[in-house]
């Protein structure tokens, strides 16, 4: 096995390392015994993860002579709630879990969630160890140190920030990810790659063909590129008040979409690219853009494969939707534009100004099908 690449994260709310490379699910019980000495684990993972990965990281631990137990949540979305948290703490408190836990997340985002959620409110928090098994827990979710369950009014609408103590993104899990959750993960590296800078861009742009095709060691090389950025911006700013809110880009126009259309309908990834479009649509509109920069953006979407889908959706319930987000503000939406390569700024949009681009979007959709 060759050295993982490690990226350094550093808030206030504590400093981390980040490994990414092969066969990292085999050192899960060293880095618990080196990171979180003297505790027992819970392991949390879905019913589609643990049976492809639990075993490995269930040898590891016992190799590593720490006690565990683990438990499996319904895979998906529905799991993110309030009812699955209580569940698992429950279920930590009956076995004897106490203070001298640490919390194992062996999964997806979804995964990533609850147990940072978990992590951070069982026994007033314990700490936590990521082993992020998509494209986008790697690159995206597993970073940060954000967690959060779904209520009925919203996503993500609680949660707690709650830095792991590690997190180990073991590359050789990313072959078994299903196509949609990859092209999830693949928008989440092109947006970075679009607010990163341009060493990055340029990086990302020459690895497309490869990683598109999961080549393993292009697909190494990104991860390690996409997480080093997602790492750096999470360093600068923990708590989102500031350059962390460019991550937003393309989600504000995504999430709705998402929501409107029904969650399923399109992908995270799809509706995320096609809200980068919208973000590109808008600022051409609104601020002064660089062409050839505009161009440059689509054409990595392309590459990576996010290809335009067709949707169309009422302009009005849709600016609704955009103000049920928890990032917008009375008559107007905080969105997130890049005019030039690597500026990418925050804007306060009003309603007027967006309603008439998105109707001008779907006008142009609708003439162009
Ligand atoms: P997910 O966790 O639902 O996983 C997608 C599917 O792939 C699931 O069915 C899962 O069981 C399966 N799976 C996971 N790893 C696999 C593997 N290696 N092989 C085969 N199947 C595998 O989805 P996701 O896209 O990873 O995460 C989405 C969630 O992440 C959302 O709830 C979103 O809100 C959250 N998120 C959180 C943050 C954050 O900062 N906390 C950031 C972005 C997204």
């Amino acid at each position: 096995m060759s050295a993982p690449r490690s990226i350094p994260v550093t808030t206030p709310g504590g400093s981390y390392e980040i490994l990414v490379g092969p066969g990292l699910v085999h050192t899960v019980g060293g880095t618990l015994a080196r990171v979180a000495p003297g505790r027992r684990a819970f392991v949390i993972s879905d019913d589609n993860v643990w049976p492809l990965y639990g075993g490995d990281v269930e040898t590891s631990i016992h190799e590593a002579d720490i006690p565990y137990f683990s438990m499996k949540v319904h895979p998906g979305e529905t799991s993110k709630s309030y009812r699955t948290v209580a569940e698992i703490q429950e279920m930590m408190a009956g076995a004897g879990f106490g203070r001298d836990s640490v919390v194992v997340a062996l999964g997806g985002g979804v995964v990533g969630d609850i147990a940072g959620f978990v992590a951070s409110t069982f026994a007033r928090g314990v700490p936590l160890v990521h082993v992020p098994t998509t494209l986008l827990a790697q690159v995206d979710s597993s970073i940060g140190g954000k967690n959060g369950v779904d209520l009925v009014h919203g996503k993500n609408l609680a949660g707690t920030f709650w830095q792991p103590l590690a997190v180990l993104a073991d590359t050789n899990c990313l072959t078994t990810v299903p196509d949609t959750e990859w092209r999830s993960g693949l928008a989440e590296v092109v947006k970075g790659a679009l607010i990163g800078d341009t060493g990055d861009l340029v990086a990302l742009d020459e690895l497309s063909g490869r990683v598109v095709e999961r080549e393993p060691v292009a697909v190494e090389r990104a991860v390690g590129i996409s997480a080093a950025f997602k790492a750096r911006v999470v360093s600068d700013d923990e708590r989102e008040s500031g350059v962390r809110e460019c991550l937003n880009y393309g989600h504000t126009f995504g999430h709705a979409i998402e929501k409107e259309l029904g969650y399923g309908t399109l992908s995270h990834g799809e509706a995320v690219a096609l809200g980068i479009r919208f973000a590109i649509f808008l600022a051409e509109r609104i601020v002064p853009c660089s062409d050839e920069w505009m161009r440059r953006q689509e054409r990595l979407l392309d590459a990576y494969g996010l290809w335009p889908v067709r949707v169309k959706l009422c302009p009005r319930t849709l600016l609704r939707t955009m103000h049920a987000d928890k990032k917008s503000r009375a008559n107007t939406v905080r969105y997130v534009l890049s005019p030039q390569p690597t500026q990418c700024t925050v804007l306060s949009v009003t309603d007027d100004v967006l309603f008439e681009a998105l109707d001008a979007w779907f006008t142009r959709i609708e003439e162009e099908s």
